[in-house]
């Protein structure tokens, strides 16, 4: 669960392409709806990855009251909307809104780390889709024999529970979180989410001024 700056050995493959796949800057997504106004709900998804970042980078403020950086407080979790974000667990809310305001200025100024989280659901479907895509290849490519193919089951199985934390943490890094540069905090209510469980909603609102 280690979010620290370090460069894992994919990031140092797609690094050595020269592809910046991270660099982001205030005006990316805005540019990009500006650029693409034709693609249906491209705003949704642009806004949907910011409060996803914002999301997790509010979860590790809040765990930082642990005492310590990168400790994860497993009893918080978060659910993110293109609205805003649910926030699960025992935490008040003038506190909350400090942790949100906090999380949405230093992502802003550059701690881009804060937006990637190892609890992540990312990370889980990394891992589902890897283990499905490795199982079929190996029993497309083992003989048919029971032994070669249980053995081919047990290798997938074994290289994708090896691979997905990463490829899961680099997933969320590119695709599914942003750096929150065009959201403002509208309020926090506390309210059900779609399966009835009670929880704060942090509402943000797209904003062009950043
Ligand atoms: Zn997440």
């Amino acid at each position: 669960m280690n979010s620290s700056a370090a460069v894992n050995p994919l990031e140092s493959f797609i690094n050595s392409f020269n592809i910046d796949l991270s660099a982001s800057y205030p005006t990316q997504d805005a540019d990009l709806i500006r650029q693409l106004p034709f693609i249906p709900g491209l705003k949704e998804i642009l806004m949907l990855r910011q409060v996803h970042g914002l999301e997790h980078a509010t979860v590790w403020i809040l765990s930082e009251s642990l005492g310590a950086r990168w400790v994860d407080n497993h009893l918080l979790g978060g659910l993110s909307t293109e609205q805003g974000f649910y926030l699960y667990g025992q935490v008040n809310k003038t506190d909350l809104h400090r942790a949100v305001a906090h999380a949405l200025q230093r992502l802003k100024n550059g701690e881009s780390d804060l937006a990637v989280h190892p609890r992540c659901g990312t990370n889980l479907s990394v891992e589902l889709l890897l283990t499905f895509g490795l199982a079929v290849g190996a029993h497309l490519l083992l003989p048919r024999t029971p032994i070669e193919q249980i053995l081919g089951l047990g290798m997938a199985a074994t290289a994708a529970a090896n691979l997905a934390p990463e490829l899961g943490m680099l997933a969320q890094r590119y695709i599914t979180t942003g750096i929150p540069f065009n959201l403002e905090i509208v309020d926090i209510t506390v309210k059900p989410d779609s399966w009835g469980r009670t929880a704060h909603f942090v509402r943000v609102r797209w904003s062009d001024r950043n």
